[in-house]
């Protein structure tokens, strides 16, 4: 794919990174324009979003209040000079869009995560010269994505980024969507060119941990920050415990560190970033593989217990060993270091089989 730099779309982005903030959606005419007033004294914003039509999980929620929220976002781009952002989801929505001039498109995660939906978004956009930025799906499906980013690209659009904005978390953790870096590095590895933007906001789901989000992926050389906010955040219809005043705003992007942009740094730290991230990744699952070993160890100490038969199993013990400090050496690990693993791993395990 031969896409754009974002130097070349978004103006006064340079470094190809750029900052888009706005409120989730919006609301009232006197708060896109106050928001926006304030949003334009903000130093570094390049882009005001505001969701026009909200996709909601279920119905009953604020789902936006449509296409009269166009005209409030021409008006703000009019009086503050900044160029403006919305969500299209259906072909109506895009064509909404380009008769109200607004400057950049883009495709929330429902919206990614289904292809048909997609592909009209895409019909409608064949042919036009507007910029198109491409959430991730809900789910952990990196072809999904991609999938997505192509039918866009292939309108004969080169202005596109891809936004990461967390997936589905399948377990509850500090952050309303879980960021997984791992894909975000791997669709960034496949796509050199591709500008990835972050949103933290919706990683998060919550104001106080933007920063940590937001340095995370300057340091892992994302190509911007998509921040939501607002004028009143506590009075928001929708994410309002994810969203930040401008005010507030402006000091989070103050307190950020760029990292040194010589060459042979900026690659580094970017490799660095990659490999933690895969030994993180790695020490998961071998923590999880840990806990499976554990249920194993209970099931046979129960079975030992029934029968009466001894917890220790000598001639078992040696034959395992042996043949796991084979295997070690075999991938090139020491066998020292393996040996003193197994025993605290056979160890456990005795006092796992234990009865209390
Ligand atoms: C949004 O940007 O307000 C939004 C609905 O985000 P997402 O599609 O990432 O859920
Ligand atoms: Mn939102």
């Amino acid at each position: 794919m031969k896409i754009k730099s974002l130097d070349t779309w978004i103006e006064g982005g340079n470094n190809n990174f750029i900052i888009i903030s706005g409120p989730c959606g919006a609301e009232t005419r006197s708060q896109i324009l106050n928001t926006a007033d304030q949003i334009s004294q903000v130093k570094g914003v390049h882009l005001f979003r505001a969701g026009v039509w909200k996709p909601r999980t279920r119905p009953g929620g604020f789902e936006g209040v449509g296409k009269k929220a166009l005209s409030w976002l021409k008006e703000a781009k009019e009086k503050y000079g900044l160029k403006v952002a919305v969500e299209v989801a259906r072909s109506q929505h895009v064509e909404e869009c380009l008769k109200a001039g607004i400057d950049v498109l883009w495709i929330g995660a429902r919206t990614t995560s289904n292809p048909f939906s997609v592909q009209e978004v895409a019909d409608a956009l064949q042919g036009v010269d507007i910029p198109v930025l491409i959430k991730n799906p809900l789910n952990p499906d990196l072809n999904l994505w991609i999938g997505a980013i192509e039918r866009v690209y292939r309108t004969g659009n080169n202005k596109i980024a891809a936004v990461h904005r967390g997936f589905f978390p399948f377990r509850k953790t500090r952050f309303r969507n879980d960021p997984k870096w791992e894909i975000v590095i791997e669709l960034k590895s496949r796509f050199h060119n591709l500008p990835i933007i972050c949103d933290p906001s919706h990683i998060t789901g919550d104001s106080r941990l933007l920063n940590e989000i937001s340095q995370k992926s300057l340091d892992l050389n994302m190509n911007g920050l998509m921040i939501e906010s607002h004028c009143t955040p506590e009075l928001a219809l929708c994410d309002g415990k994810q969203q930040i005043t401008p005010t507030q705003l402006g000091t989070l992007l103050l307190n950020l560190t760029h990292r040194v942009e010589t060459a042979h740094d900026t690659n580094f730290k970017e490799l660095l970033g990659q490999y933690r991230i895969q030994i993180d990744e790695i020490d998961t699952q071998v923590i999880k593989l840990f806990a499976q070993r554990r249920e194993l160890a209970l099931k046979i100490g129960k079975e030992k217990q029934k029968r009466n038969v001894s917890i220790l199993q000598l001639k078992r013990w040696k034959k395992m060993r042996q043949s796991r400090l084979e295997l070690a050496r075999e991938f090139g690990l020491s066998e020292k270091f393996m040996d003193k693993i197994l025993q605290l791993i056979h160890k456990e395990s005795i006092s796992i089989q234990s009865p209390n």
